[in-house]
């Protein structure tokens, strides 16, 4: 029997890189719309171009790169310059859609945007009819949806299709839905807007309650078909369904659900950890479906039914999801053949030079640790990752500390495109303070340190550190990561790349 696809909406790059401190450069940006692609997603909202110039370039270098494979989505107000300005964006691509909305609940009409419903039905058709004048695909969004008398709701969504809206996009914009009520919402408008049927009914829930999957399921059930939803459940707030989750209920219990999706199952790991490195929000290690946990079995009684036949406490197999364990896969006397295997096995295409260099810094691990686990490779992998945009880079450091010294760090730095070296030291706390400090000399920019933690990346004394960061300037909110077996020389990569970041950020909203 065949089933109905659902749309699989994401919106990391909007909604996910809205949240506090989840904030990207455009390279970044790029290198998730790609991974994106490979995972299947058949949307991307890739930001929202009116707001700032950093988000302009980035949905327009998107559009440009994937609007030929994946739809490639635009957010805009209803207004004529957000309209615009997407439209401008968007235009590269030859799969575009705009999303505009409008707020629709009695509480945004009268505390917001002091409008009558008239005004709300009248606006909202004009802006969707701009909006089709410049892109044929549109989606409407009435803001709030959930809190939206019924009545009101269905007038609105009937003049948004008459005025060229494909797409009607229900949000629970507040997190306040139960999926109960969610169900309902869909149910009515599928029941009683007279033309529904030219426009996919879609859904947007937010995670306040932790009901947001819930909620999606619940809509799915009641006849939407297109999911909104962010990789690890980024997003505002408590942030936004989450992707895996979704996708893997959907599949799991497609007995259920009666539909499918084209997502790429073994591409969720991969892709939840990118983003997790790259947003710098580490992914809770009991969370569903991505979680570090999220398929290890620890009690006795458990083990021994896995043993038996792995279905008995088993409903989904970790290699449809493309977790990674921390099997005991190498160690220093593995050739070149089968590290090759193993980074393929992973899901990486690596260039000869990448891999080149990787598979030094292989040996040299394994030369220091015993076993390199599956995880140790992922690392190693990651940490390379977007580098060669970083403005600076760290060739050599060395700290000096004890009892009844003062700590002090001398780093040696290059630029990016020189060849100069230059060299810089400084005292402070402690060797790591001392070399935070050193960098910010370089780099000429003074950063607070907000958080910083270190974790160790699989096991044993001698594991692989990974240290996070988070820094802020002038209210900004910057991370970074870094990774070795010296706890230092990872807080030191942590940091620079933190500062990379920051200064990324200036020179694409200097434009
Ligand atoms: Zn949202």
């Amino acid at each position: 029997m065949s089933s109905d696809a659902i749309t699989i909406f994401d919106t990391t790059l909007r909604d996910g890189e809205q949240s506090p401190g989840c904030s990207m450069t455009t390279d970044e940006k790029l290198e998730v719309a790609k991974a994106l692609v490979e995972l299947g997603v058949d949307v991307i909202e890739a930001g929202f171009p009116i707001a700032s110039p950093g988000d302009f370039e980035a949905v327009k270098r998107i559009a440009q790169e994937f609007g030929s494979r994946t739809t490639i989505c635009g957010l805009a107000r209803s207004k004529i310059d957000d309209i615009q300005r997407a439209g401008e964006a968007l235009k590269h691509a030859e799969k575009a859609r705009m999303h505009v909305f409008l707020a629709t609940s009695s509480i945004h009409r009268e505390h917001k945007l002091k409008m009558s419903k008239d005004q709300i039905v009248q606006t909202a058709v004009e802006m969707v009819k701009r909006a089709h004048d410049l892109i044929p695909n549109i989606e409407f969004s009435p803001e709030d949806a959930a809190r939206t008398e019924l009545d009101f709701l269905c007038e609105v969504v009937e003049k948004a299709i008459d005025a060229g809206a494909t797409t009607i996009n229900i949000p629970d914009t507040v997190g306040y839905a139960t999926p109960d009520q969610f169900f309902n919402v869909i149910r009515h408008l599928k029941q009683n807007v007279p033309n529904i049927g030219k426009a996919v009914l879609s859904t947007h829930c937010h995670n306040d309650l932790g009901l947001a999957v819930a909620n999606s399921l619940a809509g799915v059930e009641a006849g939407a078909r297109q999911i909104e939803c962010t990789i690890n459940g980024l997003g505002e707030r408590a942030g936004n369904a989450a992707l895996e989750e979704i996708v893997m209920a959907l599949r799991t219990r497609g007995d259920h659900y009666k539909v499918h999706t084209n997502i790429n199952t073994p591409k969720l790991f991969p892709t939840s950890r990118l983003i997790s490195r790259i947003t710098g929000m580490q992914v809770q290690r009991n969370k569903a479906i991505v979680g570090q946990n999220a398929f290890a079995h620890e009690a006795g009684i458990h083990q021994h039914g896995m043993l038996q036949n792995r279905s008995t406490y088993e409903i989904m197999r970790p290699e449809d999801v493309g977790y990674v364990g921390t099997n005991l896969v190498l160690g220093k006397h593995s050739g070149r053949h089968a590290f090759r295997d193993r980074v393929k096995h992973l899901g990486f295409e690596l260039t000869d030079e990448l891999f080149q260099k990787i598979f030094d810094e292989f040996i040299a691990l394994a030369d220091k640790k015993k076993d390199v686990f599956d995880s140790d490779i992922v690392a190693l992998i990651e940490n390379h990752t977007g580098e060669s945009t970083d403005e600076w880079q760290l060739l050599n450091f060395h700290t000096l500390a004890g009892t009844n010294v003062l700590p002090t760090a001398t780093v040696e730095m290059k630029r990016n495109g020189s060849d100069e070296v230059i060299r810089e030291a400084s005292t402070g706390d402690g060797p790591i303070d001392a070399i935070f400090c050193a960098l910010e000399r370089v780099v000429q920019v003074s950063a607070t340190l907000r958080d910083y933690h270190v974790k160790s990346v699989s096991s044993g004394k001698d594991a692989q550190g990974e240290v996070s960061v988070e820094i802020s300037i002038d209210d900004h909110n910057y991370h970074g990561k870094g990774l070795s077996t010296d706890v230092v020389a990872a807080s030191a990569q942590a940091y620079l790349k933190a500062l990379n970041r920051a200064l990324a950020d200036r020179k694409a909203n200097a434009k």
